[in-house]
């Protein structure tokens, strides 16, 4: 396997592997370690050329650091891509070359499922690499992610309503959910507990269809979802949904799910703000997958307990987002970052 290095700047380590016998085209990025061992996942994707790759890959791994940051995992941020299709190109060879490739790193990246992996994959590349989290709750690992990351967006809402309206009671309130996948589901779950009337739609018809008569919903078509009047619209499917088109359309005074890059561009954060709409920082309230994982790699191993108290957490993360962007007159995505900058500093002044 050939590994080359490639200086970037503001970033502690990159690598590119290339290995011929498995036919493994692979990228590693190492952002930033100052709070704890870069954790982000490996991600399959037929990009069409290196540049493309690594553009996708230092995005991530910085997004990785501003996430751990916030959710206080003691974790820096990296981000890992295998080049190919996750459909036909999947291998057993492919998976142990990415293994060394990562042991490459001692431990400065720790590796996790993402999209186009899968926890079988994980497990192929522990054969060569025990810095791998997510795997099964079988061989002692956290296991399915989305239940937590589902938990902390309901206490997230929760966060946001009280915000908003004094109090954190969902009786009554409505709340239009985009995507009935794993997390979404798990969502509805809670808020229907809570007494929340829900409105839901997925690109599967059948999905929505299945919520409407498990939590009473109402299902509607994948593109009506934002006209929907309601008090939280709760992106759970796909990135990019709050942008100049949407944000002409929405009727809600809460945006808060569990999508990642829920804004198109930082400005529509801004015009959020300008809207009167509370907005919850994507990768605040949809940490808690990655705060579970986090506690595979804690001297103690993993422990449920510990992650339902450290998932509870988001609640009081968000709400000190949403001081730091009163106190500073900036949008809550904007203070978001200034938090994650802040413990940086301060972690970097410790070491
Ligand atoms: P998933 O694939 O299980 O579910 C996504 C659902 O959205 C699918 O049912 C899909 O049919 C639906 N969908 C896609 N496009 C849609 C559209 N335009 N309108 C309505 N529905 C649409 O994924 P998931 O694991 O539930 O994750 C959901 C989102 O949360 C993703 O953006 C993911 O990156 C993010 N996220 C997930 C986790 C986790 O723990 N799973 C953690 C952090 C962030």
């Amino acid at each position: 396997m050939k590994i080359t290095e490639i200086p970037v700047a503001g970033y502690e380590r990159v690598a590119r592997a290339e290995d011929p016998a498995s036919g493994l085209k692979a990228l590693i990025a190492v952002h930033d370690t100052t709070l704890g061992p870069a954790l982000g996942g490996l991600r399959m994707w037929p990009f069409r050329s290196w540049e493309e790759a690594q553009f996708d890959v230092l995005r991530l791994a910085r997004g990785m650091t501003y996430k751990s940051a916030v959710a206080d995992t003691g974790l820096g941020g990296g981000k890992s891509i295998i080049l190919g299709n996750p459909k036909t190109e999947k291998s057993e060879a492919l998976f142990r070359a990415m293994g060394q490739f990562i042991d490459a790193f001692g431990g400065r990246y720790i590796t996790a499922e993402d999209v186009g992996t899968s926890v079988e994959d994980m497990v192929t590349v522990r054969k060569e690499t025990k810095w791998v989290t997510g795997l099964p709750r079988s061989l002692g690992s956290s296991g399915d992610p989305s239940p937590w990351t589902a938990l902390g967006c309901f206490l997230g809402v929760k966060a946001c309503l009280e915000e908003v309206f004094g109090n954190a009671d969902l009786a009554g309130k409505t709340v239009a959910i985009q995507g009935m996948g794993h997390v979404g589901t798990f969502l509805a779950e809670h808020l229907h507990r809570s007494g929340a009337h829900l409105v839901v739609s997925d690109l599967t018809a059948e999905r929505a269809k299945e919520a409407a008569a498990r939590f009473g919903a109402t299902p509607v078509a994948p593109d009506a979802i934002y006209d929907v009047p309601c008090d939280v619209f709760a992106p759970c499917a796909l990135g990019a949904v709050i942008n100049d088109e949407t944000l002409r359309r929405l009727k809600t005074k809460i945006v808060a799910g569990a999508a990642n890059n829920v804004l198109l561009r930082e400005e529509h954060g801004d015009r959020l703000k300008e809207m009167g709409v509370l907005y919850a920082p994507d990768y605040v309230i949809n940490a808690g997958g990655i705060i579970n994982v986090s506690i595979e790699v804690e001297p103690g191993g993993y422990d449920e307990a510990r992650s339902r108290r450290k998932v509870e957490n988001i609640y009081g993360a968000l709400k000190t987002v949403f001081r730091i962007a009163k106190d500073e007159g900036v949008s809550t995505n904007r203070a978001s970052n200034l938090l994650a900058e802040q413990r940086l500093a301060k972690g970097r002044k410790k070491g």
